[in-house]
């Protein structure tokens, strides 16, 4: 009884589960899915269900944090530190649900590639965060009206334009976005 109580599947409770080597397909988010080559599994063959060893998973967690240049929990600890906000501070000015940040760093969840691009576009361009976090497009669509041009937009976005508190050099296009937007201005 034993033996057959150990081969049953628990996902359905029906089918027998047996031991095999296949790739191993994982999802890492926005609908892309990771092809893990060569991982020792028990399949059910009735429901289908992949049941993975502690060691399997630890592949396949591997497999995936390679891919996605994944952050680490205490990398990602750092770059909200740097901003000074808290970890919901974080996940709103990201436009995510209000504990992502908080499973992110606690490493239960895991940011996806692009957003570890995004999250390291961030940290290189500080200044680009509070320009995120102030939602500052919004401002822009409020205020700009088609009979504005693009030097009378630029001013009323950037007041300090306006009032010669800030000079326009080459050397900001290399630093930001919306420097190459400032250029209009030039
Ligand atoms: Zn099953």
């Amino acid at each position: 009884m034993n033996t057959t109580k150990e081969t049953t599947c628990p996902c359905c409770g029906e089918g027998s589960l047996r031991t095999l080597k296949r790739d191993y397909i994982a999802n890492i988010g926005e609908g892309q899915k990771l092809h893990v080559p060569n991982i020792e599994m028990e399949v059910c063959d009735k429901c289908g269900e992949e049941i993975l060893s502690l060691e399997s998973a630890r592949a396949v967690d591997a497999a995936i944090a390679d891919h996605t240049e994944r952050l680490t929990p205490n990398e990602l600890r750092e770059l909200r530190e740097q901003f000074g906000v808290d970890q919901t501070e974080m996940s709103e000015a990201l436009g995510l649900g209000g504990k992502t940040f908080h499973r992110w760093e606690k490493g239960t969840q895991y940011p996806s590639r692009s957003m570890g691009y995004y999250l390291r576009l961030l940290r290189e361009f500080p200044e680009a965060f509070e320009w995120l976090r102030s939602r500052r497009w919004k401002g822009r669509n409020r205020h700009v009206t088609r009979e504005q041009s693009p030097e009378a937009e630029m001013q009323q976005r950037f007041p300090a334009l306006a009032q010669n508190r800030v000079r326009l050099t080459t050397a900001m296009t290399d630093r930001c976005n919306y420097a190459m937007v400032l250029l209009v201005v030039q």
